[in-house]
């Protein structure tokens, strides 16, 4: 993918006036599922990113590729086998980022045991084929086996069974690639700045801005997709100022910690915490991660903070399941994402997570809702709609198989560079290079091949887009990450021709932001 390509696109196309099928606005994973599906049905599509692709919520996932156990709970079993058959595709059709992960309820009660397990074996039995193991009850020795960094005392046995787990902005990186390989436009920092309306009064097309060099453009398009998750209602707004608002917005922490505080290769799943939420703790590329909250928030932001009391109560909830409680000092990062949450009353943890399709009397086609997990119906669920609606050629919707960007089977061996499946090859074929074999901190195992890579084939244009979605840095140690600034400004300035100012400046911005990421 180059950049200047897809501007050229962009501008070619606005200069003849020739309409796209469809405009995407929004880079999430839900505006990346409809470019690859409108994409590979042939439809000419371009997507408009304001900031980077998955600097919203998709980066910011629990990186769990599930349907959600608690909804079973709740009795939503048609969401349940839906999600779950997604998981099953999801990881069908990017084995190399998607794995099944061993997930342990630790039970502490009589009735713990009978009650998780016939739970779970109801969720073994909606997966059906796409089914990743059975669930089995686990005797106090199996569950500390599995768990050995659990606490023992109280401890009656467990519950063992199986969900998937991924990488979300590697996953958006490789969406997005996909995309591209099937003729899609892609253009990241090019917000939409309004929508333009034909003489019907329906939506016609979107003007968006280059951030990069501040080129305008008008882009008309048969129809426009809105796809910008907590941000759905500010778009719908550009066409009707009236618009009654569609969403809320609540907010999820994660803590990241050393490995040793979660030893073994499972994940410890706490199915009722003191708020009667789901708190996980899960090993994440040789790191844990603990989550998440939901704390409702008033305005969305593209980089929210954590709450002192979200930090407190998830290291006080995870304290009361180890032996060695993590405590503030312990935390190398902490990351923060926001819940595109389709409106209706009561608490936000109670809320719709089914997806929405909604049409505004403008012809504005909003996709909203639903989970990480389930991108690839909701997309084509809207991608249908947007034939529909707008008269594009009716194909049917290939993505249920369709092999992500990079598909690689038994990817394990490739070891630290196992997220980029089969473009693997091509890096460490740049690190032949022994300056782009180097280390970039002795904390993590990224090297400065997988800078260059970026920069080259990934659309990276910051230092940020290289440590926090290209690679995970940022999300894993925020002072690593901080460290390797640096080395990643040096080696974007060669790649993308910029100046030492930018290098400077991109090292005090990275800083800045990088802080925020950090417990102090
Ligand atoms: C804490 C938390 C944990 C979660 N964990 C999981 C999980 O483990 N598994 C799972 O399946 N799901 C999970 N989810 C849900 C999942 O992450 C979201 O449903 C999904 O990422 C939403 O994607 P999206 O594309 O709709 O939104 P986003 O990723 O936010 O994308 C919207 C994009 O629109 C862009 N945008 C906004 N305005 C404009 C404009 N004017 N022009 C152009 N672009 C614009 C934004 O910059 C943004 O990048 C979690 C969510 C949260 C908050």
């Amino acid at each position: 993918m180059r950049r200047e390509e897809m501007v050229r696109k962009v501008r070619e196309r606005a200069e003849k006036q020739t309409p796209w099928d469809i405009a995407v606005i929004g880079g999430g994973a839900t505006g990346m599922g409809v470019a690859v599906d409108a994409a590979a049905r042939g439809l000419s599509v371009v997507l408009l990113e304001a900031h980077d692709f998955g600097k919203g919520t998709s980066s910011r996932s629990t990186k769990l590729v599930h349907s959600g156990v608690r909804y079973l709970e709740q009795g939503n079993i048609p969401l349940v086998m839906s999600a779950l058959k997604e998981r099953g595709l999801m990881r069908q059709n990017a084995p190399h980022l998607v794995h099944d992960l061993a997930f342990i309820v630790p039970n502490y009660s009589w009735w713990e045991a009978p009650f998780y397990g016939i739970g779970l074996k109801l969720y073994d039995l909606l997966a059906g084929k796409f089914g990743f193991g059975a669930s089995k009850l686990l005797t106090k020795e199996e569950t500390l086996e599995r768990l050995p960094a659990l606490d023992p005392v109280e401890l009656r046995g467990g519950v063992v069974y199986y969900d998937g787990q991924f990488d979300d902005s590697r996953l958006l990186v490789h969406l997005a690639m996909t995309a591209a390989d099937h003729g899609a436009t892609l253009l990241n920092y090019c917000p939409a700045t309004g929508l333009t309306m034909g003489e019907e009064g329906y939506v016609n097309g979107v003007t968006a801005r280059d951030a990069e060099t501040g080129e305008e453009f008008s882009i008309s398009a048969k129809m426009v997709v809105n796809a910008t998750g907590v941000f759905t209602d500010s778009i719908r707004q550009m066409a009707d100022p009236l618009a009654e608002q569609l969403m809320v917005t609540s907010q999820g922490i994660h803590l990241v910690f050393d490995r040793s505080f979660l030893k073994g290769d499972s994940a410890l799943m706490i199915p009722k915490t003191s708020d009667g939420r789901v708190l996980f703790v899960i090993p994440w590329h040789g790191h844990a991660v603990a989550g998440t909250t939901d704390t409702p928030v008033d305005a969305p932001s593209l980089e929210p903070r954590p709450l002192e009391e979200e930090i407190e109560f998830v290291l006080e909830t995870a304290s009361r399941f180890f032996v060695r409680p993590p405590t503030r000092k312990d935390v190398l990062a902490v990351f923060v994402g926001l819940r595109p949450l389709v409106k209706g009353d009561g608490k936000t943890s109670a809320l719709s997570r089914d997806h929405l399709i909604h049409i505004d009397t403008s012809g504005l086609l909003t996709i909203t809702g639903g989970k990480w997990t389930t991108y690839r119906h909701m997309a084509e669920d809207a991608v249908n709609h947007a034939i529909t609606l707008g008269r594009l050629p009716d194909t049917e919707c290939p993505t249920k198989t369709l092999r992500i960007h990079g598909y690689l089977e038994n990817s394990a061996a490739l070891g630290d560079l196992e997220v980029y499946g089969s473009d693997a090859e091509a890096i460490k074929a740049l690190a032949q290079d022994p300056a782009l074999a180097v280390q970039l901190d002795p904390a993590l195992p990224y090297i400065a091949a997988e800078v260059v890579w970026a920069a080259r084939e990934e659309l990276a244009r910051t230092v940020e887009d290289v440590l926090a979605r290209r690679t995970r840095a940022l999300f894993l140690n925020a002072n690593a990450a901080i460290a390797m600034a640096e080395p990643v400004a040096k080696l974007l300035a060669v790649e993308l021709n910029r100046s030492e100012a930018w290098v400077a400046a991109q090292i005090g911005e990275f800083s800045v932001l990088a802080q925020q990421y950090r417990v102090v």
